[in-house]
């Protein structure tokens, strides 16, 4: 694309005077910038700030992030979603101790070998922490990108953020790289709206956008069209004895692996089958509210029960105090309106 050099002036202008006031945008520590963008990965600005204060005021080192418990860091996460990100995040902070002596490299392609940096958050914690010259690239830049240069390339395929990366990087500032990185970022996020909204008329570099002058704006970015979600079936149980509530962990593998949950089984298995398998014998059993959780390319619609416990045999939960589950145990998103569903009726029936 030509006209750069102008482009670039006056998105770095702009951000000086529009950038939104961030808490991770107070600091040039690698570890904060490294923190947020792994935090930033799906979740929106608003929801990441108060993850971000308390992480940071948790474990306020590298060192001690790399140290930490496992039920630590997951119940900082908890409500972020997608825990895997924050277990790679322990395990890169683990080798960035090992090998680094707790602090990060100034070296794009070592920060690529640390587990769950991919080349978006390589390129922003080198520009933005370290000012080297790479770019970062995610689906904000890809769009505003793609309507600048009126680029009908499909921006859902490799290829084609590949070669965004490398043209953003030829043309990276000196001395300007982490501002231009973050520029382009804001951007995408405050005025280059996706879903038809981008704001053009506050635009700085409007006169530059080839999709603007084509009066094409809506037609980019081009994607091809998402696949649709993988509907599962599942009663959920909300199962009390003796005022302990029942969780059960998850296995190693595939969606919310090894993370604690409400128990559950596929939905076409009979609930009274499923206790008994358990080893569960039961009193009351209530229905309470169906829910419908949304992940990425998965959708869960669960039945869900309250069940009142007579007798159970050892069938590896735990069974703990509600308090306890949730001071110290990061249950996912999914249940959460069961689980607070649940505690009520269990109040109720304690009064
Ligand atoms: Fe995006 Fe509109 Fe600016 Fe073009 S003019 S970059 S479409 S906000």
């Amino acid at each position: 694309m030509n006209e750069y050099n102008e482009i670039i002036n006056k998105l770095i202008i702009w951000y000086q005077f529009n950038a939104r006031d961030l808490p991770w945008r107070r600091t040039k520590d690698p570890y904060h910038i490294w923190l947020s963008e792994i935090m930033l990965q799906q979740t929106r600005v608003e929801a990441v700030k108060p993850y971000f204060e308390r992480f940071i005021n948790t474990l306020p080192t590298i060192e001690a992030l790399a140290h930490a418990d496992e039920e630590t860091i997951l119940k900082l996460w908890e409500g972020l979603g997608y825990y895997s990100r924050v277990r790679n995040l322990q395990k890169a902070a683990q080798t960035v101790v090992a090998e680094y002596g707790g602090r990060l490299p100034a070296d794009y392609l070592a920060l690529r070998k640390l587990k769950g940096v991919g080349p978006y958050t390589a390129g922003a914690i080198a520009s933005i922490a370290f000012s080297l010259p790479y770019a970062a690239v995610d689906g904000n830049v890809l769009r505003v990108m793609s309507r600048l240069a009126a680029d009908a390339r499909d921006i859902t395929l490799a290829v084609t953020k590949a070669a965004w990366e490398e043209e953003l990087t030829s043309v990276m500032p000196k001395g300007h790289e982490g501002t231009f990185t973050q520029a382009l970022m804001e951007l995408g996020a405050t005025v280059c709206l996706p879903n038809g909204m981008p704001k053009c008329q506050g635009c700085p570099v409007r006169e530059h956008c080839q999709a603007y002058k084509k009066n094409a704006v809506l037609q980019y970015p081009v994607k091809s069209p998402k696949k649709q979600r993988t509907k599962e079936y599942l009663s959920v149980f909300f199962m009390v004895e003796d005022g302990k509530i029942a969780i059960s962990k998850r296995g190693e593998k595939g969606l919310l692996s090894a993370l604690w949950q409400l128990p559950n089984c596929d939905r076409e298995k009979a609930v009274p089958i499923a206790l008994k398998d358990w080893g569960i014998i039961s009193g009351e059993i209530k229905n309470m509210k169906g829910q419908k959780h949304i992940f990425t390319h998965i959708e869960w619609h669960m039945d869900c029960y309250y069940v009142a416990v007579k007798h159970k045999e050892h069938n590896g939960f735990l069974w703990l105090d509600k308090d306890v589950i949730e001071k110290e145990y990061a249950l996912p998103s999914a249940f959460k309106k069961t689980w607070q569903e649940g505690c009520h009726i269990l109040e109720e029936e304690i009064k």
